[in-house]
C-alpha cells in the first residue's frame, strides 16, 4: 500500500458495515411481527438502543432460545458469556 492510497481492508470493513445497516429497519420490523407479543417492546428497545443493559441482554436470551421463558431458565450453554446474567433463573 502507497501513501495516500486507502486501506483495502478499511474500505471492506466500511463497505461490510454499509451493507449491513442497509435495510436494518426493514429487517426490524419484520423480525418484531414474528416475536410474541409480550416480547416485542423488549425487542424494539434494545434494537432502537433506548433498553437499559439488562433487557438488552433480556432480548438477547430470548432471541437466541427461540422466545421461549423456560428455556432461557434452563439454558445449558454454561460457558455463553451471557449464561450469569440470563433472566428468568431458578432462585436458589
Ligand atoms: S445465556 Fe443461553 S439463552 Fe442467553 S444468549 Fe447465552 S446461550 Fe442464549
Amino acid at each position: 500500500m502507497t501513501k495516500g492510497t486507502p486501506d483495502p481492508l478499511i474500505l471492506r470493513t466500511k463497505e461490510a458495515l454499509r451493507v449491513a445497516h442497509e435495510g436494518r429497519s426493514a429487517r426490524i420490523a419484520e423480525n418484531l411481527a414474528n416475536i410474541p407479543v409480550a416480547s416485542r417492546l423488549t425487542y424494539k428497545k434494545a434494537t432502537n438502543g433506548t433498553a437499559s443493559p439488562r433487557m438488552a441482554i433480556k432480548a438477547m436470551c430470548m432471541e437466541c432460545i427461540g422466545w421461549m421463558r423456560v428455556e432461557v431458565r434452563d439454558c445449558t450453554a454454561v460457558c455463553c458469556p451471557l449464561y450469569l446474567y440470563r433472566p428468568y433463573q431458578k432462585k436458589e
